[in-house]
């Protein structure tokens, strides 16, 4: 892989799941000094050899939404076991076993770090919180403000090995395994709910649904509360999506490329400006990815059939070519000098990674609960498929 000339910054990536490796991977290639702690496909094109083997891992759906959109569907495991490899070959460490308890940030902001479980210190000039979800740095940064709220739904969740399911005739007849590579994919849409079957070869998994719960084997499944937040600047809170919006992943892998992007355009000396046109690139386009999870939702969520037969392809316009087509590390440097000019002269800049056609305002959570509660449709202007 290509490597930039060493920017000499020192960081500290904590987390090593999609976005933690994504934004190792990339800060490597970068020329920064990358150390990782642990308890978009364009950008695999530009990894040798990578591309081929996130192919082989990829799912092959014959009868799936993603059959008429650009994305992939690629189980987490094996994207995780890739960019894991991909890390170890590029020379990272890591540094397993360690949990982070809590985030720092020295006074002078000459330095930043983390506090583990065992007691240790470790410093670093940027520390890049990657710990999901449930991150520890929320409270450095939010304070109280970081509870996520409830989007009133709970999905129930499970993967295990497709031999088992087919231990039942009547699981194996209707649904079967492709003998031909590749998946059968399957969304049902019913009132106010959906379900996903997934069976390969080797592996089914199931979102809530009927015929395959009987075969799950025992204290396998997880009863997910589906948890969210109301859209925060990128670099401050770990990004909540519902499961509609399909693009927590994405959104991972985005981060941990803009992030890199940017801080090879600043240079050691303007970390801070960095980080600033990274959450301005970025946080209005979260913020649409969230609201398009929900406005997915809802779609699925009260479908009219009948039109939804004469135009299936309407139900696969979740899969967003806003954001399939995006492209971090082009975009950042496309837009660097314009954003700077913008967030240090108060120059026009206006974010294109959105829906074309939108305007952006802000939202949250409880307006769209509201909407949905009194049965009012979430229409925006612009072209969000
Ligand atoms: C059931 C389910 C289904 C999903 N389906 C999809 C989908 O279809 N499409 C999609 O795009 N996204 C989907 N997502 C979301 C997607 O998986 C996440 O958005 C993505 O994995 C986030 O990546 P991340 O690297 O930010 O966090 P994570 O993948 O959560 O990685 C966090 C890492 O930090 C480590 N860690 C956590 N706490 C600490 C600590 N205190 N100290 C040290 N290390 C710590 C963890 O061990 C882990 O390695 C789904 C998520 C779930 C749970």
């Amino acid at each position: 892989m290509e490597r930039s000339q060493p920017s000499g910054i020192d960081i500290l990536v904590v987390g090593a799941g999609i976005g933690g490796l994504c934004a190792a991977i990339e800060l490597d290639a970068k020329g920064t000094m990358c150390e990782s702690l642990r308890q978009k496909m364009r950008q695999f094109e530009k990894w040798p050899g990578v591309a081929e083997r996130y192919d082989e891992n990829c799912y092959k759906p014959a009868l799936s939404i993603y059959t008429h959109a650009v994305p992939t569907s690629v189980s987490r495991a094996k994207l995780i076991k890739l960019l894991y490899d991909i890390a170890v070959s590029l020379g990272i460490t890591f540094s397993f076993g360690q949990r982070v308890v809590k985030y720092f940030d020295d006074v002078d902001g000459s330095a930043a770090g983390v506090f583990t479980a065992s007691g240790a210190r470790h410093k670093a000039e940027l520390v890049v919180a990657a710990d999901g979800v449930g991150s520890k740095s929320s409270k450095l940064i939010l304070g109280n403000d970081s509870r996520p709220k409830s989007s009133g739904f709970a999905v129930y969740r499970v993967a295990f090995p497709t031999a088992i399911a087919h231990r039942d005739k009547e699981v194996s007849n209707n649904f079967p395994a492709p003998t031909d590579g590749s998946d059968d994919s399957r969304i049902y849409l019913g009132p106010n709910t959906h379900a996903i079957t997934i069976v390969f070869q080797e592996i089914t998994t199931w979102l809530l649904t009927h015929g395959l719960i009987k075969q799950t084997p025992e204290n396998t499944t997880v009863d997910w509360k589906l948890m969210w937040r109301d859209p925060k600047p990128a670099s401050e809170t770990p990004h909540t999506f519902l499961p509609t919006s399909a693009n927590g992943a994405t959104q991972a892998m985005e981060d941990g490329i803009s992030l890199a992007s940017c801080l090879e355009l600043a240079g050691k000396d303007n970390i801070p400006l960095a980080l600033r046109v990274h959450n301005h690139f970025l946080f209005q386009c979260v913020s649409c990815c969230q609201r398009a999870g929900f406005k997915n939702r809802e779609q699925w969520h009260h479908v009219d059939l009948n039109e939804a037969r004469k135009h299936p392809e309407r139900l696969a316009e979740m899969t967003c070519q806003w954001i399939t087509r995006h492209d971090p590390e082009v975009y950042a440097y496309q837009n660097w000098t314009k954003c700077v000019g913008h967030l240090l002269y108060g120059a026009e800049f206006v974010n294109t990674n959105i829906p074309t056609g939108y305007t952006y305002k802000p939202w949250t959570i409880d307006e769209l609960l509201n909407a949905a509660d009194e049965g009012v449709s979430v229409d925006d202007e612009g072209e969000w498929s």
